[in-house]
């Protein structure tokens, strides 16, 4: 497989490309960014050198191959991948025009929680950088600017933290699409190792931590991250992350019917937080297709909410979008032999 080059640098382009001019590797990542979608369309380059880029390099690496658009105008693409596998991204917009990525870090998870629709895929691979930055450059040349980045798509982006760190570095760019770091957010189910790499090495971007249990045993259980990654080394992880950054972060946390919605929870909630800056966003179950839970309903979830608030614990409830097509949290899978067109990329 040859360099993807919407994964590198201004300069890094220059070299890989072997251009003569160092400028024109600046040039190609400007139009890359600028909605591009062929060296032909590179103008201020010279005719002769698109025909050679046209001819020999590949642009993109991936392509939509699907595209689904829910009531609510949420999107999700499905991107075939340079080695015919898939991964999804989704667009959402809030009531002010505001749009955000959603985007993936690998084609699957290795994680195994078990209420995840990407979880029971398995790892199949971890994304380039490239690949991740394409997600990105097709939802924003489809649907117009975007100016929010979050890692919630498939896959753990502290299990694939260098290409994502790279990524970053792009989505970040002066001469790219410039995105302040408090615009993107990593979200973890909790890896400390990468978490402590980040205080040490950035970027501090906003972290999302997918707490969805703060009793050790039910969280074992569900999440089997925590049996390498204890609630308490968590929490400490981070108290490090806060002090470096003095930002407060997001404790996502998945309402499964009858194993983590009363009062006890929250309150095991509460205690977990301690003197932590967060707020708990409280996203009631996604039902997945073969998964062995059921959504907490209405009232579970208002009196769950309302435990929280009494308990002086900031929370908000995840708008639920695009549960019509799958597009919503922990829906995003695409299972490569699935009969269930509806499961499937192509
Ligand atoms: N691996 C990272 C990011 C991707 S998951 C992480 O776990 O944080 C994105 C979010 O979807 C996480 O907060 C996860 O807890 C949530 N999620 C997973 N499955 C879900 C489901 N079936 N319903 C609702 N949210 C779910
Ligand atoms: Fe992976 Fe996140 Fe799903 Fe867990 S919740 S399996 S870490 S994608």
């Amino acid at each position: 497989m040859k360099t993807i080059i919407t994964g590198l640098l201004p300069e890094e382009i220059s070299a890989e490309l072997a251009l003569p001019q160092k400028y024109r590797g600046k040039q190609i990542f400007k139009w890359i960014h600028s909605g591009a979608l062929s060296f032909d369309e590179m103008t201020d380059l010279p005719v002769k050198l698109r025909e050679e880029l046209a001819e020999n390099t590949m642009l993109f690496s991936s392509g939509i191959s699907r595209e689904v658009i829910d009531s609510d105008g949420t999107a999700k693409v499905t991107l075939k991948l340079y080695d015919g596998h898939f991964v999804e991204a989704v667009l959402l917009e809030d009531e002010r025009g505001r749009k955000t990525a959603c985007i993936s870090s690998q084609a699957g998870c290795a994680m195994g929680c078990t209420f995840c629709r990407t979880g029971t895929m398995g790892l199949i691979r971890n994304l380039d950088p490239g690949e991740i930055v394409e997600q990105y450059i097709l939802l924003s040349n489809k649907y117009g600017k975007i100016s929010n980045i979050v890692f919630m798509g498939m896959g753990e982006p502290l299990a694939n933290l260098e290409n994502v760190r790279k990524s970053i570095e792009i989505f970040h760019h002066p001469e790219g699409p410039h995105i302040g770091l408090r615009k993107i957010t990593i979200s973890t189910c909790g890896l400390v190792e990468g978490i402590d790499d980040l205080v040490q090495h950035g970027p501090l971007v906003k972290l999302a931590v997918s707490l969805v249990s703060a009793d050790e045993e039910t969280r074992e259980r569900i999440m089997p991250v925590t049996l390498k990654n204890s609630l308490d080394h968590l929490k400490r992880a981070l108290k490090r992350y806060q002090e470096k950054t003095n930002r407060r972060f997001t404790l996502e946390y998945v309402l499964l019917g009858g194993i983590n919605d009363r009062r006890i929870d929250a309150e095991k909630v509460r205690h977990f937080i301690g003197n932590l800056k967060a707020v708990v966003n409280v996203i009631p179950w996604n039902p997945a297709e073969g998964l062995p839970y059921k959504e907490p309903g209405e009232e579970t979830t208002a009196a769950f909410t309302e435990r929280l608030e009494e308990l002086r614990v900031p929370v908000t409830r995840r708008y639920r979008r695009g549960r019509g097509i799958n597009g919503a949290c922990g829906q995003l899978a695409v299972f490569e032999n699935s009969t269930d067109p509806s499961d499937s990329g192509r």
